[in-house]
């Protein structure tokens, strides 16, 4: 499953101006604030939009996502507090902070936020009440001819998915987990320790009977050894998109690893592009392309066909062209991730000077270099 665009779960156009983003946020916050709202799915909505008003209602962050798409829900809020704290200031809800350390920090009830970390910078772990299973980072190599068209992989994933057996419970079929009641299912012991005669201190450990679990299982399942885990091999069709770029991170919700009684982590394609031998990489899917001439090409003027990433293009060299000008092949760059059009192919060209010549070469370019020290005396002795 993918996430949906920003703008739709808004319902605002793509060219939106700013006023209008915030008051789709406004009427959708006031509708499915978790406040106002008890229904099955409001949150889980609550959080969509909010995560989408995050990162529109951020001129940076917005022309990103514009560009090169979804990045994943920390970096989508991160730093737009403000931008909430007004539309919550006036519809009359606490702040940023009120409203989302109590979503995602003590009731739970989203599912935790990249797992286990604090994106927001709040300084408590959303780890307590994580929900959701781990990310799996996997990385690609692409060149920039693969960038071009795009790639359909099929990978091979190692996956931890539910044991089949127990359906993920660790209990063997027809048994169930209990409640330990050692620790009382909190999985925490209290453990009270005494200096001295005067000072004791308390300290909570990890309860040793259900190893912290809370729960104990009588009969673990054979399959899983009680982990309700298994390792498995999932093969799954990847389809990179045309026009990444390198170090983007691609992010497949659901992909990752299983999670009991929460949802699934998230695949993280990690992409990365190979340099190539002939073209670098410009911003906007521009490539530039050095190539190396014959001073009399230049001199003189040539047709050439030179080599595109998937093709060869014809160029006109006018005689007389200096060093370092820069020829535009239009279109034969690479495409804008997100399909917005194409870069060029900038072909500079540059004056390959012979390191070996032959004897008739020499001789002619000696000639060439008597005329043209005979026009230049000609020259001085005309001022
Ligand atoms: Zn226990
Ligand atoms: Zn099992």
């Amino acid at each position: 499953m993918s996430k949906r665009d920003y703008y739709e779960v808004l319902g605002v156009p793509k060219a939106a101006g700013k006023d209008e983003i915030k008051s789709a946020y406004r009427k959708l916050a006031l509708q499915y604030h978790p406040d106002r709202n008890k229904s099955a799915g409001a949150e889980e909505k609550f959080k969509e939009i909010s995560e989408a008003y995050a990162v529109l209602s951020d001129d940076e962050k917005r022309k990103r996502y514009d560009v090169y798409g979804h990045v994943g829900t920390e970096d989508a809020f991160r730093g737009s507090e403000a931008n909430f704290d007004e539309v919550f200031r006036d519809i009359g809800f606490g702040g940023f902070r009120d409203i989302f350390e109590q979503i995602f920090g003590g009731r739970g009830g989203f599912g935790g936020i990249g797992g286990g970390n604090d994106p927001f910078g709040f300084g408590f772990n959303f780890g307590g009440s994580r929900r959701k299973g781990r990310d799996v980072l996997y990385d690609v190599e692409l060149s920039l001819e693969e960038v071009l068209k795009g790639r359909k992989d099929e990978v091979e994933l190692p996956k931890l998915e539910n044991c089949g057996n127990c359906n993920g419970t660790g209990a063997s079929p027809g048994t169930k987990r209990r409640k330990c009641n050692v620790c009382n299912g909190q999985g925490q012991t209290r453990r009270v320790y005494s200096q001295n005669r005067f000072s004791t201190f308390v300290s909570l450990e990890p309860c040793q009977t259900c190893r912290g679990q809370g729960e104990i299982i009588d009969k673990p399942c054979n399959v899983c050894s009680g982990s309700g885990k298994v390792r498995k091999i999932k093969k799954l069709k990847l389809e990179i998109p045309a026009g990444v770029e390198d170090g983007m991170t691609l992010q497949l919700r659901g992909e990752g690893e299983p999670f009991e009684n929460g949802s699934a982590g998230d695949l993280l394609i990690r992409v990365h592009v190979k340099p190539h031998p002939r073209f670098e990489r410009l911003e906007d899917g521009h490539l530039l392309h050095n190539l190396d001439l014959q001073y009399t090409d230049l001199a003189l003027g040539a047709d050439l066909r030179i080599p595109t990433l998937d093709g060869s293009e014809k160029i006109k060299i006018p005689a007389g062209t200096q060093p370092n000008t820069i020829f535009k092949i239009r279109g034969k760059g690479l495409p804008r991730y997100g399909g917005y059009g194409k870069g060029d192919q900038m072909v500079r060209v540059n004056v390959k000077v012979p390191t070996t010549l032959s004897e008739a070469e020499k001789s002619l370019l000696k000639q060439l270099d008597k005329q043209l020290k005979y026009e230049a005396e000609n020259i001085r002795q005309h001022f």
